[in-house]
This record gives C-alpha cells, sequence and structure tokens, in this order.
C-alpha cells in the first residue's frame, strides 16, 4: 500500500518502520476473516484490514479521533491477523506505532485515564502481592466480577534445591507469584527432573508488556532495561536460556531486540536476551525425552487453549499437544475455532469487558464439545479468565506434568 507520510513522520523511526510495514499490505482482506472483533462486531473498522488504514490515515496526516482511538483501543493485539496474512504484513509492530501516535493526539476522559494509570502502575507494583493476599481472604465477600479477577490461594509446594550443571533463567512475572505461585514451582521441579537448574534474577520484574500496551512506551522500556541489567551476569555465567512459562511474557522478551534497537546503550543486550528467550513448550522435546518413565499421567481428556501470545505471538503450535502425548496425556485442542482469541488479552478484559466475556463464553462452549476433565493453557491472563467463566479446572499445562512426576 503506497503511503504518503505526513512531514512530521518522515526521516522518524516510526515512520520508517510503518512505512515498510504499510507496503506489505495489499488490502485483499483475508485478515478479516480470522479476526475476533470483526467476527464479532461486523465493522470494517473492528478488523485489521480497517485498523490498517485508519493507521495509514493518520501517518498521512489525518487528525485521528477518539472513534479512531476507540477502533485502536477494541484490538486485542492476538495476531490472529499476522498468522492469516498471506504478505506477510508485521500488524502488531504497527498497531503499536498507530496506538502510540493516536494516544499523544487524542486526549482521554479522565476517569479512563485514571483506569489506565491504575492498571500500568498496579499491576507490576511490588503492592500487588499483598492486595491480592487481602482480596484472597475476603475472596467469598466478593462481589462476582471481582471474584472472578482473584484466584483462589493456591499452595505452591516446595522449590527445588538441587544444584545442577545446567541452568536456565525463568521469568517469575509480575502478577504470576501472587496469583498462582504453584505455576512457577511447577516448573522449576519439573526442569529439576530433567536435570536443569532454574534460576530467578531478583530485580527482574515485569516484562514490560503491561506499561507497553497501554501506551506508556517508555515506562515499559524502562522496566526491560531493569530485567536486562538483571539477567546480564548470568548470561554472561552462561545460562542456556532464559525461560517463560506465561507465553504473554515471552513474546514480549523476543521482542525486545526490536524494541531497544534504537538505544545504543541496550540494543545488543536486547538483542542477546531475545535470542536466548525460550517458551517453556520449546523445551517439551527434550523434557518429554528425559522424562520417559519419570511420568505417570493421568487418564481423562485435557483441553488445550493455546493462547494467542503462543500461537500467533510466537508462532508455536502443536509443541504442547504433541510432547504432553508423547508423555502419556491425553491433550488436544478444540475442533471448533482453535485459532481464536480467549479475550483475556492483558489488561483487554478489564478495558472492554463486554467483548473479552464474549469471547470467553464462545472458547468455552467450543472447549466443553470435549468434555474435557481439566482445561490447561500457557498463560497466566488466559487461565484466570478461562476460570472464571467455568467450574472446570483451568491450569497451566506445566502443572499437570509436575503432578505426574513419579518420585
Ligand atoms: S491479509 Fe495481509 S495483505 Fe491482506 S489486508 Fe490483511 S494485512 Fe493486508
Ligand atoms: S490483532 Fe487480533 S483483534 Fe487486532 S486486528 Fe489483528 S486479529 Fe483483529
Amino acid at each position: 500500500m503506497q503511503t504518503n507520510l505526513a512531514p512530521e513522520f518522515k526521516n522518524t523511526a516510526d515512520g520508517r518502520v510503518a512505512e515498510a510495514i504499510l507496503r506489505k499490505c495489499v488490502h485483499c482482506g483475508f485478515c478479516t476473516a480470522t479476526c475476533p472483533t470483526y467476527q464479532l462486531l461486523g465493522d470494517e473498522l473492528d478488523g485489521p484490514r480497517g485498523r490498517i488504514y485508519l493507521i495509514k490515515q493518520v501517518l498521512e496526516g489525518e487528525a485521528p479521533t477518539r472513534k479512531t482511538q476507540a477502533h485502536l483501543d477494541r484490538c486485542l493485539t492476538c495476531r490472529n491477523c499476522e498468522s492469516t496474512c498471506p504478505s506477510g504484513v508485521d500488524y502488531g509492530h504497527l498497531v503499536d506505532i498507530g496506538r502510540k501516535i493516536v494516544e499523544a493526539k487524542v486526549p482521554r476522559p479522565a476517569s479512563e485515564r485514571f483506569v489506565r494509570w491504575a492498571l500500568k502502575e498496579g499491576l507490576p507494583s511490588p503492592a500487588f502481592g499483598p492486595a491480592m493476599k487481602m482480596g484472597q481472604l475476603v475472596r467469598g465477600l466478593l462481589p462476582a466480577s471481582l471474584k472472578a479477577k482473584v484466584p483462589a490461594k493456591q499452595n505452591a509446594g516446595a522449590w527445588p534445591t538441587r544444584p545442577h550443571a545446567r541452568k536456565v533463567l525463568m521469568l517469575a512475572g509480575c502478577v504470576q507469584p501472587a496469583m498462582m505461585p504453584n505455576i512457577n514451582s511447577a516448573t522449576a521441579r519439573v526442569l529439576d527432573a530433567a536435570g536443569i537448574e532454574t534460576l530467578v534474577a531478583a530485580k527482574a520484574g515485569c516484562c514490560g508488556a503491561v506499561k507497553f500496551h497501554l501506551n506508556d512506551q517508555d515506562g515499559g522500556k524502562a522496566e526491560m532495561r531493569t530485567n536486562i541489567d538483571a539477567w546480564w551476569p548470568h548470561v554472561e555465567a552462561g545460562v542456556e536460556a532464559i525461560v517463560m512459562n506465561a507465553s504473554g511474557c515471552g513474546v514480549t522478551v523476543k521482542e525486545y531486540g526490536h524494541i531497544l534497537q534504537d538505544d545504543p546503550a541496550y540494543a545488543a543486550k536486547a538483542r542477546r536476551i531475545s535470542e536466548l528467550t525460550k517458551d517453556l513448550s520449546e523445551l517439551l522435546p527434550e523434557l518429554a525425552e528425559k522424562l520417559r518413565g519419570k511420568v505417570a499421567a493421568k487418564a481423562g481428556q485435557i483441553a488445550f487453549h493455546p493462547p494467542c501470545t503462543l500461537q500467533h505471538g510466537q508462532q508455536l503450535r502443536g509443541g504442547v499437544e504433541k510432547h504432553m502425548a508423547a508423555l502419556g496425556f491425553k491433550v488436544n485442542t478444540c475442533r471448533v475455532e482453535p485459532h481464536l482469541c480467549c479475550g483475556s488479552a492483558g489488561t483487554y478484559s478489564v478495558l472492554n469487558p463486554e467483548l473479552a466475556y464474549e469471547l470467553r463464553d464462545r472458547k468455552l462452549k467450543n472447549l466443553a464439545e470435549m468434555q474435557p476433565e481439566q482445561i490447561v493453557s500457557a498463560n497466566i491472563g488466559c487461565i484466570t479468565h478461562l476460570q472464571s467463566g467455568t467450574g472446570t479446572p483451568v491450569r497451566h499445562w506445566v502443572e499437570l506434568l509436575d503432578e505426574a512426576l513419579v518420585g
């Protein structure tokens, strides 16, 4: 698509990146068919092709409005459109640029500004853990809408203490240790059983996605630099990988190299960090090999919901089902719309609850066709969002594997 950048964007880093992305789009509309918000709303401007067009108009100098902002806000950033696009349009990076520009030009009402501020400052803050503990104490008294955001208190079990020559770093995450601490300790136990030690750098915190996607891109970048500084001594000491058990964090850390490419002090380190980053499921081929004979898988159908950040953001598909099956688990994805977002999408379920819950219920209906004993996923956001709509237990797949370890 030919774009004539307005003078304010010509010769800027964002302008150059956006122009190159726009040039690839041939406006065919294949992406529209698989876009969740287009499927729900049926409005061209709530599909990828329409949003791309809106961003192009803004880059060409047209003044964005609240309506432009709403169409961009309603995008889940699920990147399903990238998986469908035959021309390789990098929609995710384009929408980041579009949102940043629109945010700077279109003021939001005070109430919206406050909610977004509370989310971006509150979720990654050290105060989140104590607040979650408090919420769990009074969980039974909370209204249903709030209770859905506060998982019941979870026992994390013991963290393995055996040293191993093979070491990986793991990002504990900002909300995960408070909401579902067993995911991290189960990861460490499974890796320990395979002869790999899990290290957590105390000073690493939020991956930066929360702030970055709420248009505080500078705040997100600051968190990314903090993580790089916290991890760097371990990288120099030779850790094999930086493991992510939340695919939403993984997709972001794999982008550090791109996001910090113009930062002379961090570009090279960020690139190295991204190269070393692996979703936990990328270790599964080796784990399945090493853990054979050490796992007693329970019978029973398990339904796997692959998060968008795994199947579209990281383009990782089929690994969990295949390798868990090799270990004796009966894990399948749903037959209908396995590619579609569950509506969680980071803070989306708070900012766009109607669409988020509609997508959640649609996903749960499709998963229920399998009559699963349990649902598993690979991202804490999807797990808590899906759990809020079903009595069937929803967990991380690594918790199942951990529970089945023998001895
Ligand atoms: S499928 Fe790709 S090329 Fe076609 S309209 Fe969508 S983004 Fe553009
Ligand atoms: S990222 Fe998802 S919601 Fe946004 S335009 Fe693409 S397919 Fe639609």
